[in-house]
């Protein structure tokens, strides 16, 4: 009893005492740690500006400065000026630490954090953008089988030097009417619903007259009678027109959904997010399959509203058994000043999503690819042998000045892993075509690695 009342007595004067000599060490700890630090450090701390590496490990952004604002201006970004873009996405990633009021000095950042992206080098990222020849649009690429997203270039770029500047990135911001490339759609809906596309043919007079509306559909030419890929590598509207009366519409929505639609338009549409990109989503209004808007829209035009990286990742399930690895752009964000530590990474796992069934994607892969061999490897598509599946749309769109139209395209590299989608808006005659963006990709793009042991193997 004693013995244990004296121990008690020893823990309570030790603890007394350490509590005594603890609060001036402390008091001294944070007077020495305010001196030491001083205006520069303050200013310096405030000046740590983060790093962003391409997928090469080259630096393309450091000081708050883009290397180039035309390969990165609208994808990386500038904070305070484009909100829907890395550095502003990653901005409690990238922004130095608060200094330890304890710690002081030592827990100053003086390493800029670092951000690795999938993104192409500057040299390959102006090759595309000098493509498009001037002409404003947008240009999405990504590796279906590992999500990296090679480019989500957009002009005219994001430049705070240029009054003339543009705040969004299309590839993300935007949607377009789609033109034909919803062909390709309409075809994995036909393919969905069971219909044998070696079977249907029609006669295309040039135009298709529509039991409920006086206006006829019309087509691109006179291409009498049609099969399913010759269909797709001419683009008959009078063909797809036909499609259309053939597929039940709620199935064709439901599918649609399946791929990422947005099929009830006046609804508010939750927001998508593409990595940390706020994405706009894609819709249809389809009420039926005979009015002439209805009809329109499984050719492409009506109500459609298609995003650039949706358009993407449906081109890389179809050839890709039904699935496509999600797109993202970061890789990690390591802090320097803690060893490295990573503050971001990417999940272990590459994140896949099915958007078709792997039956649906066959055949619809198959009748596109029949259709690409036959009509777009010559002088009039000028599509290059690189790429192995393509499908161009034209869409008419009204604007304040009058009608323009805009040039759209889909499609696959199957060496790359890589599907894309491209737009060039308002197209003059005889200027650059989508094409020559996607050729130009073509040349640009690394070859893809096995993914897997299995594949490598092949
Ligand atoms: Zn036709």
């Amino acid at each position: 009893m004693r013995r244990q009342e004296k121990r008690k007595k020893f823990v309570f004067i030790a603890l007394a005492i350490l509590l005594i000599i603890s609060i001036p060490l402390c008091s001294i700890r944070v007077l020495y740690a305010s001196k030491e630090m001083n205006e520069k450090d303050v200013v310096d701390y405030t000046n740590v500006k983060p790093v962003v590496l391409d997928r090469n490990d080259n630096v393309v952004f450091e000081n708050d400065t883009l290397v180039d604002y035309t390969a990165y201006g609208n994808t990386i970004g500038l904070p305070g000026f484009m909100d829907n873009a890395l550095i502003s996405r990653y901005y409690d990633e990238l922004k130095p630490a608060n200094v330890s009021p304890i710690w002081g000095y030592r827990t100053l950042e003086q390493e800029p954090r670092v951000m690795e992206t999938t993104l192409l080098n500057k040299e390959m990222q102006l090759a595309v953008a000098e493509a498009f020849g001037g002409k404003t649009g947008c240009c999405f690429a990504f590796n279906y089988e590992t999500g990296e997203i090679y480019t989500a270039l957009s002009l005219p770029e994001f430049n705070p030097n240029n009054p003339d500047t543009s705040y969004i990135n299309r590839c993300f911001d935007s949607t377009f009417i789609p033109g034909s490339t919803m062909k390709v759609i309409t075809t994995a809906l036909a393919v969905d619903q069971g219909l044998d596309l070696s079977s249907i043919t029609h006669y295309c007079q040039g135009y298709e007259t529509l039991e409920s509306s006086p206006k006829p559909i019309d087509c691109t030419g006179r291409h009498g009678t049609i099969g399913f890929s010759d269909a797709i590598g001419l683009s008959c509207n009078c063909f797809f027109a036909h499609v259309a009366s053939l597929l039940n519409v709620d199935q064709a929505l439901a599918t649609l959904k399946e791929m990422g639609f947005n099929t009830t338009p006046s609804q508010e549409a939750e927001p998508e997010y593409i990595d940390r990109f706020i994405k706009k989503g894609s819709s249809v209004n389809i009420q039926g399959n005979t009015s002439f808007s209805d009809v329109w829209s499984f050719v492409g035009q009506g109500e459609d509203l298609v995003n650039p990286c949706d358009m993407a990742m449906i081109a890389a399930a179809i050839v890709n058994n039904g699935k496509t690895a999600v797109p993202y752009a970061v890789e990690q964000i390591t802090n320097p000043n803690k060893k490295d530590k990573v503050l971001y990474t990417i999940p272990e796992e590459t994140q896949y999503v099915n958007l078709l069934s792997p039956a649906t994607a066959k055949t619809t892969k198959e009748t596109w690819k029949a259709g690409v061999d036959k009509h777009y490897y010559n002088s009039f598509q000028r599509l290059s042998e690189k790429i192995d599946y393509a499908k161009t749309g034209t869409a008419q769109i009204d604007t304040e000045n009058g009608k323009i139209r805009n040039k759209t395209l889909i499609g696959v590299i199957e060496k790359s892993k890589t599907a894309f989608y491209i737009v060039i808006e308002d197209f003059e005659d005889g200027g650059i075509m989508p094409v020559d963006v996607a050729n130009r990709l073509a040349e640009v793009l690394p070859v893809a690695q096995p993914v897997t042991e299995e594949a490598a193997a092949e």
